[in-house]
Parts: structure tokens; sequence; C-alpha cells
């Protein structure tokens, strides 16, 4: 016997049972979406790699390591996208959209591809699903931002169970002078850091506040804070972030230790945990990316985004509210005589037509295997077609739950199963 081929590892099968978790998930993010006046954006899957280089950052873990590049024919280094909020931006500059209107409010949802170690919660190809809103420099905006995502979890009803943790980095003069007051400190202790905090001394100091090393995590512990470096304007800008949070009774804590992976934040920077999920808590993070468009080649546009990850999302979902399985085929057609199968794929096809969910056996099985299979499916109604029926025009129509069974004539089947619909 041949090998049977295996999926790649870190990536998932969505069978049907699941991709109805994923299809609910789905319309909320879409109703949300569309209450919040956001519009959906589709990038492609693959860009070239200098994007994610320039768009991410060089020293970034998904840039340094995580990336699938491959050359392709021309001789271009492409990438299948790791993240989405460069392509969005590339899309947004390329495609002109601020002469369409000064703030775009965007929003994406789709497969992302980074090779991290797989465990659970954390894959190779996982689905993202997130929101930018490109133009407007100011608080509200932020707090728009952080309101859209909230306003997801309330509509899955698992708002309590997660926490807002959020921060400010600043402006660039603001993270200038942070950096120095961290390097100041950390110096003395160059030594005792790991080796990737030790590179990222001079790159990226502020990435070794969120280092998982544990003596890392002992000394940034009493490292001076971010927010008392933070410029008038920065601290302005962040504390009518938190008074509008408050007012709009969405709570969150401050984590003076939270800076986020990517290169590219300015000012607010938040991300929401679960406590419903293991050691990958983490179900959207996001922030305000003031430089990035200007970075990208477009103009100088300040921005904001977040993205959540919809693996993780359901997750919390089936662990708070298990989904009850699916029982709602409305009828399922049970065939007696081979003679009757020419006949019946236009009945079937009439009330399909008509909107009743239908099924019926195509193996030419026995009456009790047709019941059987009717009952797995969970419908509602089954319909018995013999020479008789079909000779008279009906069939014997059973309500599987009251056991009732009357003999219904074809063109009255729709509306004997769903009263409100006509036949
Ligand atoms: P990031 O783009 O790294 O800020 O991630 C945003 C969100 O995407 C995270 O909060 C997770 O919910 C999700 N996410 C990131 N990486 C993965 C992964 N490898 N597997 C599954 N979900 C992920």
């Amino acid at each position: 016997m041949p090998d049977k081929v295996q999926r790649v590892k870190g990536v998932n099968d969505i069978l049907p049972a699941e991709a109805r978790q994923w299809q609910a998930l789905e319309t909320v993010i879409k109703t949300v979406m569309d209450r919040f006046a956001y519009g959906e954006i589709r990038p492609p899957i693959f860009e070239k790699t200098e994007l994610f280089a320039r768009g991410v950052g060089e020293d970034t873990d998904i840039v340094s390591k995580e990336m699938y590049s491959f050359t392709d024919m021309s001789n271009t280094s492409m990438t299948l996208r790791p993240e989405l909020t460069a392509g969005v931006v590339r899309s947004y500059i390329q495609n002109n959209l601020q002469q369409i209107s000064p703030v775009q409010k965007l929003w994406y949802e789709g497969p992302m591809f980074r090779q991290e170690r797989p465990q659970k919660g954390r894959y190779r190809q996982f689905w993202q699903f997130g929101a930018e809103a490109i133009g407007s420099p100011n608080p509200e905006q932020d707090v728009e931002m952080i309101a859209l995502f909230y306003a997801v979890l309330k509509e899955l009803g698992i708002e309590g169970s997660v926490t807002l943790k959020i921060n400010s980095v600043g402006d660039t003069e603001s993270r200038e002078t942070y950096r120095t007051a961290l390097q100041d400190y950390l110096r003395p202790h160059l030594n005792e850091l790991s080796e990737t905090s030790q590179r990222r001394f001079q790159t990226n100091p502020l990435r070794i506040l969120d280092s998982k090393a544990p003596n890392d995590k002992e000394l940034v512990k009493d490292a001076p804070k971010i927010r008392e470096c933070l410029n008038e304007s920065s601290t302005s800008h962040y504390d009518q972030v938190l008074v509008m949070l408050n007012e709009m009774d969405i709570p969150f804590v401050q984590d003076d230790l939270l800076v986020r992976g990517l290169d590219y934040y300015t000012h607010t920077i938040f991300e929401f945990t679960s406590d419903a999920l293991g050691a990958q808590d983490a179900i959207c993070g996001g922030g305000r990316y003031n430089d990035l468009v200007k970075e990208l080649g477009g103009q100088d546009v300040p921005a904001i985004g977040w993205a959540s990850g919809i693996e993780r999302l359901l997750l919390v979902v089936e662990a708070l509210h298990p989904a009850e399985p699916k029982t709602d085929l409305d009828l399922f057609l049970i065939i007696m005589g081979d003679d009757l199968r020419v006949k019946a794929p236009g009945l079937i096809n009439q009330w399909r037509s008509a909107g009743l969910r239908c099924d019926s056996d195509a193996l030419r099985r026995s009456m009790k295997a047709q019941m059987r299979e009717a009952n797995r499916q969970g419908a509602r109604y089954v319909a018995i077609l013999g020479e008789d029926e079909f000779t008279q025009g009906v069939v014997q129509l059973k309500n599987f739950e009251s056991g009732e069974q009357t003999a219904v004539s074809f063109d009255k089947v729709v509306s004997t199963i769903n009263p409100q619909a006509g036949d």
C-alpha cells in the first residue's frame, strides 16, 4: 500500500463539525464590523519578503526566524504573510485609499503563516481577523479600536473571562528618552542578560521587557517604567485613552512591561488575554503605528490596529459555551425501491429550492439503514416514498419527535414542515 501523506506539522484540518463554529464566529465578526462601519479588505496571501522585512522589522522574531519565504521563478523572494498590517498598509498606499476618505477603517480575516514551535493554541498556519483604522491621530480612534474587539467578545458572551492589558510606548521622542533610561539601568547587568537580550540591548532594548528568560524577567522588574518617560503630549494621549475606556465601561489593567513583539508600535499598545487558555493565552494584540505608512513609502498618516487569533478565540468560546451538536436537517427522504431512485432527485431538488435542508441516501441501502442515517443526521422529519405513494403523488411524512405520520402530497411537504414558507 502506498504511504499516506501526512498533514504538515503545526497546521490544522478544519472539519465540518468545527467549521460550523468558525462560521458562527465569522457571522459575529461581520455583524460587529458592519456596525462599526469598517469595510472588508482582502489582500493577497503572499507578498514580497521586503514588505515584511521593512514593515514588521528585521529584529523581530517573525522576520528573523519564523517566515515561510521562497524564491519564485523571477528570482524574487516572496513570503507567505505572517501578519496582515504590513499588507493592508501596502494596499492602502498602492490603491490611494486616502483619496476616498481621510480615515480608512478596514477589517480582514484569513490565514497567516509563522514557523513557530507548535503547541496548543500555537500553529504554523493560523487564522487571524483584525482591523486597522488609518488616518486619525486621536485617542478616540484608539478607544474605538478597543471597543470594536470588546464588542466581538460581548457578542460571543466571553468578555468576562478576558483581561485587557494596556500600556503606552509614546512617540519617538519619549521612546528615545526611555531607551536611554533602560540602557543605563541594564548596562551594569549586561552579562547577566540572556543572549537574545544582550543582542537587543543595542538593536531594540524595549523588547527585553517581554523576554521570557527567568533572569531577564527578574532584572526588568525594577527597571524604569516607560510611562515615567513619556513626554507631555504622549502622556496626554494616553490619559485620554484611559478616561474614555472608563467612560465606556471597558475594564483594563495597565501593564508596564507590555511592549509587544513588533517594531512598528507608537503610543497605545494593548493585548487581550483569556484565563480559559493555557500558556498561549493572548487572544488579541494591537496598537498604534503612526510611522508605518510613511516608512512603507506613503504619506505621514497615523494609524492603529489589532489582530486576533481565531483558533484561540474558538478555544475560549468552546471552554465557556460548548457547542450543541447540529440537529437541524429538516427532512430526510427515504426511498423504497430502486425504480424510484430516478424520480426522487427531482423531488428533493424541488424541496431544496424552496429552502428546506434535505438529504437522502445515495448508497441504495435498506429502509432500516436509511432510517438510521436520518437519525444520525438529526432530521426533524422523514418522508417515506414507496411505489404506492409515488402513484398517488404523496409521501408518508413522519415527525421524528412526536412519531406522528401522515400522507402529504408532494406540493404540501414544504408548508407542512415550515408553516411560514409557501410551497
Ligand atoms: P500578533 O500578530 O503576534 O500580535 O498576534 C495577534 C494574535 O494572533 C495573538 O493574540 C494570537 O491570538 C494570534 N496568534 C499569533 N500567533 C499565533 C500562532 N502561531 N498560532 C495561533 N494564533 C496565533
